[in-house]
């Protein structure tokens, strides 16, 4: 080989390396990816006449559709009673044609475990449907109150286009205050309140004939809970009250469900229970309330979902709370 062929050669090869390069660095880093696909919605069945839809384990963003919640619905001879309305009127209305293909049925009920932005902003278009809306009475203050009003506003920007102008907070039908007996095609429902705890309007909604038990927010599954401003005293009360159900299956607010509802319930228990034991201590020493963080040893929920997202803010409410709970 002449040195100019020995050159050329090595040009060859370089340019071709260049070219690997460019491939490799393209493929680890696509100049214009599509935005990855939504989490699509699959109804899953979990009892004889109970199913529900997943949502991603994630914040709420345009990407996942605020698709980040649980709903449930149950099939009666009369129709179909939904649990919890998904997080924007688009996802609302695949519901509905979900529970249309698989019962042929229209929805008839929807009961609310609360109202929580992700759950609630789909009511609408159920409204719109003929459904009748059930919420335990302690959501109208969160109907009525500016976060919630902020709340909706800010979502028009941050969930667009999945929240716009049109969407809407809706009251309930019915404001229940006690625990409820709802008859539905023969089929009965009990619906029980057991707020204050992840809100002051919690409900559960258990199903009895068949031992579902659908627990909103205060059972959370394959994620850290979401504590916000929560009574987590009577939290831990009320996940204790949900125990004494003998429920096979559980179907939590976020995450799948679960055919183990005593280890879930626990888990939840046990997490407000380190984290109100942990944050009282340092609250009662007067510790700053980052020293005092650094100092917990995290190591047992910290490889759940979500908990670089919300513990620290959970730990902080908390810290808040235990200043001023009573010991
Ligand atoms: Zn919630
Ligand atoms: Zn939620």
């Amino acid at each position: 080989m002449t040195t100019g062929a020995r050159l050329a050669a090595i040009v060859r090869a370089g340019v071709a390396l260049l070219a690997l390069g460019a491939a490799l660095s393209a493929h680890a880093q696509p100049a214009a990816a599509p935005a990855p696909a939504p989490t699509p919605m699959v109804a899953q069945q979990v009892s004889a006449s109970a199913w529900y839809v997943q949502g991603e384990s994630a914040m709420g963003s345009p990407a996942n559709r605020n698709f980040i919640s649980n709903a449930g619905f149950i099939d009666t001879p009369a129709g179909v009673v939904v649990i919890d309305a998904l997080g924007s009127p688009a996802l609302a209305r695949e519901l509905i044609a979900q529970v249309r293909r698989r019962t042929g049925k229209a929805v008839t009920h929807v009961i609310l475990t609360h109202y929580h932005a992700d759950h609630i902003y789909g009511l609408q278009e159920f409204k719109r449907a003929g459904a009748k809306i059930i919420a335990q009475r302690h959501g109208l203050e969160y109907l009525n109150s500016d976060t919630a009003r902020l709340r909706l506003e800010a979502s028009r920007t941050d969930l667009a286009p999945w929240i716009d102008a049109e969407t809407h907070l809706v009251a309930a039908d019915e404001w229940v205050d006690g625990p409820r007996e709802l008859v539905v095609g023969g089929v009965k429902l009990l619906l029980q309140p057991v707020g204050p705890a992840h809100t002051p309007e919690d409900m559960v909604v258990y199903l009895p004939a068949e031992k579902v038990l659908f627990a909103g927010d205060i059972v959370f599954r394959g994620r850290l809970p979401f504590v916000g401003q929560a009574d987590s005293r009577h939290w831990v009360a009320a996940l204790n009250t949900v125990l004494a159900y003998d429920a096979k299956v559980i179907v939590p607010g976020h995450g799948p469900a679960s055919n183990s509802p005593r280890e879930d319930i626990e888990l939840t228990r046990d997490y407000l229970v380190y984290l109100r034991e942990a944050m009282a201590r340092a609250a009662r020493n007067m510790d700053p309330f980052d020293e005092a963080y650094q100092q917990t040893d995290w190591s047992r929920f910290e490889k759940l979902p979500l908990f670089h997202a919300a513990n620290r803010m959970n730990a902080y409410n908390t810290y808040l709370l235990m200043e001023h709970e009573p010991p």
